[in-house]
């Protein structure tokens, strides 16, 4: 079996003072080894909650999964592991990089000490060996001088070679799984491409799986093999690269195809935004949650909520268009916004 990750019937809620925020309604999907899958949505889509899920690093108290199974290796339900096996996967088998590296690195720790502790507390690897480690993947990620380098202090270094920097934590110890949430996001477009290379690079050397968290649709024709399009806490349209491409079959992700900027495409058509905002996650929509937004709405939409229905292979979109059993003789009907 080559499948590292199986997420199925996710559901997740946040308790806040408004009321319960049903964040993730029903996600599923798999990552193969090796694989790179990109998660696309707008901010609010349940990108980072599936993302901080998978991690277990959905705060406690405030954050509930409610329902589903994330099947890590086959065999480990990273929803039912106690504290101390996840923490022994999350130094071990899984690595994160966030959006801002300034936040997630700790400013009074040298870039050595942060790297090297958690290969001594995990991986159990001698001070020496530790450091030896260090100065290898600081060497791989693009670190120039990285023997001195290691004394250093995050302040030291460039938003860029931050970002580089917390690639390195996220690989010393050989991940299977490496997550990224928006990891570009926070840097000028040059250095930009420069991580996504690096990522890309280090995916093919490593042979590490991905899940990629962006909103943009460069990044995910540059990393990715697999999409995912996410709205208003459920996957819309699922498939390869190319499928969700050229072959897109959701309303919102014809949206997000035209309202997003594509490094791959030197076409000159203007952006469109996508009219109108995502619905109230605390009382989402009874039946499609893009209804309100969508110009093909039918009076079926509003009511019933569709199933995925497989396009081609992997391919599958959630919508009455594509639909088998949607009702025969509709006209989209009038839907405020
Ligand atoms: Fe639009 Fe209906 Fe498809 Fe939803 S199910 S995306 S409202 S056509
Ligand atoms: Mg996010």
């Amino acid at each position: 079996d080559n499948v590292i990750l199986d997420i199925k019937d996710l559901v997740v809620s946040f308790h806040t003072y408004a009321g319960e925020v049903q964040a993730i309604r029903g996600v599923t999907f798999k990552l193969k080894k090796g694989e790179a899958l990109a998660i696309v949505g707008e901010s609010g889509s349940g990108k980072s909650v599936t993302a901080q899920t998978v991690m277990r690093l959905i705060p406690a108290g405030i954050g509930k999964v409610k329902n589903g199974t994330v099947m890590f290796e086959g065999t480990k339900d990273i929803v039912k592991l106690s504290d101390k096996e996840m923490e022994q996967i999350r130094g071990s088998e899984m690595g994160m990089i966030f959006q801002d590296p300034m936040t997630s690195l700790n400013p009074t720790m040298t870039i050595g000490d942060q790297i090297t502790e958690g290969l001594i507390k995990h991986q159990r690897l001698s001070k020496q060996a530790a450091n030896e480690r260090a100065i290898e993947i600081l060497g791989l990620v693009g670190i120039p001088n990285p023997k001195a380098r290691m004394k250093q202090y995050p302040h030291h270094f460039s938003g860029g070679m931050r970002q580089r920097v917390m690639i390195a934590i996220a690989l010393a110890c050989n991940p299977k799984l490496l997550i990224a949430d928006e990891p570009t996001t926070a840097l000028d477009v040059t250095i930009q491409a420069q991580i996504l290379d690096l990522l890309k690079d280090l995916q093919k050397k490593l042979d590490t799986s991905i899940i990629m968290i962006t909103h943009d649709l460069g990044v995910v024709a540059e990393i990715a093999q697999k999409v995912v399009v996410m709205y208003a806490g459920k996957v819309v349209e699922h498939g390869t690269v190319e499928d969700v491409f050229y072959n897109p079959r959701h309303p919102y992700t014809w949206g997000l195809l035209r309202s997003m900027p594509r490094i791959d495409s030197d076409s000159s058509e203007p952006l469109v935004p996508i009219e109108g905002s995502p619905p109230s996650m605390i009382n989402p929509p009874k039946g499609c949650a893009f209804a309100a937004r969508c110009p093909y709405a039918m009076k079926v939409c509003l009511e019933h909520d569709p199933a995925h229905t497989v396009i081609s292979g992997e391919h599958t979109a959630a919508c009455w268009l594509t639909d088998p059993n949607a009702p025969k003789v509709e006209r989209p009907v009038e839907v405020g916004g």
